[in-house]
């Protein structure tokens, strides 16, 4: 199997998996217990945080893990909606989002707010002025991603906190794709991570919070985490997310390099013929979302069992609607369904991303053949 979809998440490193080894084997203790054991364990999830903080480098704030990213985006959005005075009843979005931001917003929007989704251009990039226009003081929180997760694009993060900044709102960064990969953009107010975008364990997320911007508690219990989010950490997943972040702190440039020497030999080996959807100037190369006239992608999903890729966003993929995200970019249902990507990164050999470009270019012309 050749596994080409890093976007939807990535094989767990080997220093991570041998980091949460003892936490999973022998060292059980509840890390809120007050035993010698349970304070051993406090310990290594403080080091975990402190490693997490590290690799996402921004001032003023701190972490909070959650169960997922999904989790502190919804806590994010609900627990900030929950404190905004009457009058910031609004929240600013834009359509290219991941499902946790725009479903957890119509959910809002189903309660009250005042829901704006800016649109994209047809490059995937959110136009600024589009954002000036529509924000004022009524506006609690604006919530934007870093990297897409379907196309790659990378948005005006900086330049989007300080706008909402002006008019006293506070800016939501949903940095899932672009932590442990990239240095995140300063700006923002809060900011989700998952640990197993970047070669950590599934099931542990983090929010990011700067002193004083702390959302309304979302998961109600024991307040395990500074009285804000309950529930008992797991030593293990804390203790893989903060190997898993050194890693990619340790290894920016390295991996930085060979996913730019990956996207190369990719483009290569694909050929002409092909359009990439999304801006080629301001992106993530790991990403790789492309169409081409006449594909039916879904097929060649079919055909090519020995490679893992993807149609768009592994939500839509499941589902047979086009994505979202395509769909604002304005492709038409046909250039959505003709549309895949292909992820890749630290353990993608260039030989076996190669192998499998030629193998998608021999399937699709097989395809031509059989329409021809
Ligand atoms: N945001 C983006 C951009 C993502 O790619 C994902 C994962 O697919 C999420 C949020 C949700 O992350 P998690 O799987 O930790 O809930």
């Amino acid at each position: 199997m050749i596994y080409l979809d890093y976007q939807a998440t990535t094989p767990v490193a080997p220093e991570v998996a041998k980091a949460m080894h003892p936490w999973i084997e022998e060292k059980f203790a509840n890390p809120h217990s007050p035993s010698k054991w349970g304070r051993e364990a406090e310990a290594a999830v403080e080091v975990a945080r402190r490693e997490v903080e590290r690799t996402l480098g921004l001032e003023g704030g701190s972490i909070a893990f959650t169960g997922s990213a999904t989790e502190a985006i919804n806590w994010a959005l609900k627990g900030m909606i929950e404190k905004a005075s009457p009058k910031r009843n609004r929240i600013i979005t834009v359509a290219t989002e991941h499902a946790a931001v725009l479903d957890t917003c119509e959910w809002l929007a189903g309660r009250g707010v005042d829901l704006t989704i800016l649109p994209v251009g047809p490059d995937g990039m959110l136009d600024i002025a589009d954002l000036e226009r529509e924000l004022d003081e009524r506006v609690a929180i604006v919530a934007m991603m870093l990297v897409n997760n379907e196309i790659g694009v990378i948005q005006p993060v900086t330049e989007t906190a300080r706008l909402a900044h002006e008019c006293g709102a506070l800016m939501l960064c949903d940095a899932v794709q672009a932590f442990g990969r990239l240095s995140l953009s300063e700006g923002p107010d809060l900011v989700a991570i998952s640990a197993h975008k970047i070669h950590g364990p599934k099931g542990i997320g983090a929010l990011w919070m700067r002193d004083g911007a702390e959302p309304a508690p979302f998961i109600h219990g024991g307040g395990q985490e500074r009285g804000i989010r309950s529930g008992t950490l797991s030593p293990a997943l804390c203790v893989g997310f903060g190997a898993a972040a050194r890693l990619g702190r340790e290894r920016e440039n390295r991996d930085y390099d060979h996913v730019e020497r990956l996207w190369a030999a990719a483009m290569k080996a694909l050929g002409a013929g092909w359009t990439i959807n999304g801006t080629t100037g301001c992106r993530y190369k790991g990403n790789l979302n492309i169409r081409r006239d006449g594909v039916d992608a879904a097929r060649l999903l079919a055909d090519l069992r020995g490679i893992a890729f993807s149609l768009g966003s592994a939500c839509a993929s499941g589902s047979g609607r086009p994505s979202h995200v395509l769909r604002a970019l304005g492709l038409d249902y046909r250039e959505a369904r003709s549309s895949i990507r292909l992820g890749f990164g630290r353990y993608t050999k260039v030989q076996e991303l190669t192998d499998a470009c030629h193998q998608i270019v021999a399937a699709v012309k097989a395809q031509e053949h059989l329409v021809a």
